[in-house]
């Protein structure tokens, strides 16, 4: 059976803390598939379209992943692309409560799927998108942050 994850997230912008997430994910996994989803909670920047651009062009040098946009359960999306495990990245305690809280939910929806979380490497700790979003519109330099296509798209949008 290929061991399959779901990374979901809104990656508005994908960052470089995400891509070095994938990137260790990859080699751990038959596949890893990043699901990019309109979160209720979020007004976004990026619309769906342009989310799922910026992160084919960023991750273009990895094989075995697969970007796909979902609005469903996650659970339910995880189910119908066979993946066994749903990969969350957890960046500091403030993270914990909420990703705590969405597991325990996961858990009890679809007890066969089992959330795993990864820590970022030390140089990505501090990357937020929200943050690079703030960054880019008061004029800051997201360069450290993002890959080049990513800045260069994100600029065109402003
Ligand atoms: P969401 O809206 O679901 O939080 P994000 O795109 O902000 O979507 O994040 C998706 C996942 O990636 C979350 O589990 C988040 O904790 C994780 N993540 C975000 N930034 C980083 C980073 N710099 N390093 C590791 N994981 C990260």
């Amino acid at each position: 059976m290929k061991k399959i994850a779901i990374y979901p997230g809104s990656f508005d912008p994908i960052t470089n803390g995400h891509i070095d997430l994938i990137r260790r994910a990859s080699k751990l996994f038959d596949k890893v598939i990043v699901g990019i989803t309109q979160n209720s909670k979020k007004t976004s920047f990026l619309d769906i379209d342009d989310r799922i651009q910026t992160a084919n062009t960023a991750l273009k040098n990895i094989d075995n992943i697969e970007i796909l946009s979902f609005d469903t359960l996650l659970v339910d999306f995880a189910d119908a692309q066979n993946a066994q495990v749903i990969l969350r990245g957890l960046r500091a305690v403030s993270d914990f409560e909420y990703e705590f809280q969405l597991s325990g939910m996961n858990k009890h929806l679809n007890p066969n799927i089992e959330t795993l979380f990864m820590t970022p490497a030390e140089q990505y700790a501090n990357i937020s998108s929200s943050l690079v979003r703030e960054i880019l519109m008061l004029g800051g330099d997201i360069s450290a942050f993002v890959p080049k296509s990513v800045e260069d798209h994100l600029k065109s949008k402003l």
